[in-house]
C-alpha cells in the first residue's frame, strides 16, 4: 500500500512531489509571485552553501540581502510563510492563523519596509 500522500500546490494545484516534513509547501513556481504587503515583488536565497535564509526586494538588484529567520507576505493575496527548508533551499508554507506566530514577528515581517537597516559600520 502507497501511504505517501499525494500533494498539490495550494496556491496553483498543480501536482508536486509530497514532502511530509512541509506536507503544504507551496510550489517554486508561485513562490515566486511573493510579496510584501504594499505589493513589492520579494526574492530568496540561503545565506551560504551551509543555509540560512535572507530576502530582498525584487526590484532593487542592488540592494542587499536581509538576514532573518523567515518572512511572513503573501502570494496571490494569502499569508505565507517563507523560511529556510530544513536541508537547503527555500520553502513557502501557508499561514492559517498569524495568531500561533509571536507578535513581535508577526508585526516586524508583515511590513517588510520596516524592518531595521543592519549596521555594516
Ligand atoms: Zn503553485
Amino acid at each position: 500500500m502507497n501511504t505517501s500522500p499525494s500533494h498539490h500546490c495550494p496556491s496553483c494545484g498543480k501536482v508536486q512531489n509530497p514532502v511530509l516534513r512541509y506536507p503544504w509547501y507551496i510550489c517554486r513556481d508561485c513562490l515566486k509571485l511573493a510579496e510584501d504587503y504594499s505589493g513589492r515583488r520579494l526574492k530568496f536565497a540561503n545565506v551560504s552553501l551551509f543555509g540560512g535564509f535572507s530576502w530582498r526586494y525584487a526590484d532593487n538588484e542592488k540592494s542587499d540581502y536581509q538576514i532573518c529567520h523567515g518572512v511572513i507576505c503573501l502570494i496571490k493575496g494569502r499569508n505565507v510563510m517563507v523560511s529556510e527548508a530544513k536541508f537547503g533551499g527555500i520553502v513557502a508554507e501557508p499561514v492559517f492563523n498569524l495568531a500561533v506566530y509571536p507578535s513581535h514577528w508577526v508585526e516586524r515581517n508583515t511590513n517588510l519596509s520596516k524592518l531595521p537597516v543592519p549596521d555594516n559600520s
